[in-house]
């Protein structure tokens, strides 16, 4: 006998169970979250978000990335609308694109030339074929647990995948020299290229940022065996600077896959690449039906107008440090354990001696019964749309959170 169903969310999931595998697929599939969570959205606006059962909540995820100004900026929307009553998909790109590549190339150092298609997995793939097509070698090494996208070369779930997609894989560790020179060693005459997230980013770790000893080790052995450098910045591009994450460690790489924050919410993805591989890339044959659609880079220009002109990167790290900051003093008051890692603009927050993630499940679900979206144990997102009073408004939440926990450890748990 089916439960009885309540709230539109509890109706949706019934239905949706019908019709779509699992109720929902992927990595937005609420069983990754603790129980209490919404798993379908209403609206948004600006850093505020609605589900559907109409609770509203200050939004720490920014769709996981890709709301970087916040839902609805007027500015983007305009651009939107004004493309859309022009026209989107037509029978080859509009001008936005010569625009956009240009306004790319401008931005980014390294980038002399830029590619677009429509999300994540799309770029980096790209860059895997494209170091190969440039190199005529066939070996990309990728570091352990990192997540580069849902292809088979790439998924971090082993169902569907054969050993020949990763056939030309070898892993190194993140930020570790020697494990990267063992790697390229084993790739020998072969490599093509090294695949680098901004920074590291694993899901439920705590996150490292490069350091800039071994960002330049990966950039003298690609040059040393004619390899490719690409840098990820799928996650984390445009949040930390507007011209690639790696320029704040000083390192330039051959190509970079963009996607998430370029265009506030619409499906676009770039590659961006040096002189070096203009060539290889004009050969590839790299398209699909939606690639040159015109009002995602519409709303791309827009995005980085304002970017551009509100500091945002600055905006959202002030933000990002008024929020660690708040949770370091609440959780020192408590007593509690907590660390905090990655950048500002990209907040994480685990708890010590929390294997299992049961204080960071009751933390976040206390947090969200006071109207803030957090994740237990992804990073997190901020947008130029928080402001000083958001952030009050979630350290209260938060502290509610500790209050949560503190109230279900041991006395004296100590961290
Ligand atoms: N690379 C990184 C670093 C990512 O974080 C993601 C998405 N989380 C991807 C690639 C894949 O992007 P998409 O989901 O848009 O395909």
């Amino acid at each position: 006998m089916d439960l009885p169903v309540e709230t539109p969310d509890q109706k949706l999931r019934a239905r949706a169970r019908r019709v779509i595998p699992g109720g929902m697929f992927g990595h937005l599939h609420s069983n990754r979250l603790p129980a209490g969570y919404p798993q379908f959205f209403e609206r948004a606006d600006g850093c505020h978000l609605w589900d559907v059962d109409g609770r509203r909540y200050v939004d720490f995820m920014c769709s996981w990335g890709p709301i970087v100004v916040g839902h609805q900026h007027p500015v983007v929307t305009e651009a939107v609308q004004r493309q859309m009553a022009a026209g989107d998909c037509l029978n080859g790109p509009s001008a936005r694109m010569v625009e956009l590549a240009e306004r790319l190339v401008g931005l980014i150092p390294h980038a002399d030339w830029a590619l677009f298609s429509k999300n994540g997995t799309d770029a980096t793939t790209t860059c895997a074929t494209l170091a190969r097509a440039g190199t005529g070698k066939r070996k990309i090494l990728v570091a352990q647990g990192a997540y580069h996208g849902a292809s088979p070369w790439c998924s971090p779930n082993p169902a569907g995948v054969t050993a020949e997609d990763r056939a030309h894989l070898l892993t190194f560790k993140y930020n570790d020299v020697g494990s990267l020179e063992t790697a390229v060693q084993r790739a020998g005459d072969d490599l093509a290229g090294v695949i680098v997230s901004a920074y590291r980013h694993d899901y439920g770790l705590d996150q490292e940022l490069p350091d800039p000893v071994f960002a330049r080790r990966v950039r003298e052995l690609c040059d040393a065996n004619d390899a490719a450098l690409i840098v990820d910045d799928v996650r984390a591009g445009f949040r930390l600077t507007l011209r690639g994450s790696w320029d704040l460690v000083g390192v330039q790489p051959d190509l970079s896959a963009w996607s998430k924050a370029i265009a506030n919410g619409y499906a676009l993805a770039a590659v961006t690449g040096n002189e070096r591989f203009r060539d290889a890339a004009s050969k590839l044959f790299v398209t699909g039906s939606f690639w040159a659609s015109a009002v995602s880079m519409a709303a791309a220009l827009a995005t980085l107008d304002v970017l551009e002109s509100t500091d945002g990167p600055r905006r959202m790290r002030d933000m990002g440090l008024r929020l660690r900051e708040g949770i370091a003093a609440q959780a020192a008051a408590f007593g509690i354990g907590v660390r905090q890692s990655g950048p500002p603009q990209m907040p994480t927050l685990l708890f010590d001696d929390d294997p299992d993630c049961a204080k960071g499940d009751c933390f976040t679900l206390e947090a969200l019964k006071h109207g803030v979206y957090l994740h237990p144990r992804h990073n997190m997102f901020m947008s130029t749309a928080h402001t000083e009073a958001d952030i009050d408004f979630a350290l209260e939440a938060t502290k509610a959170g500790f209050a949560a926990l503190a109230a279900r450890m041991p006395r004296g748990h100590g961290s």
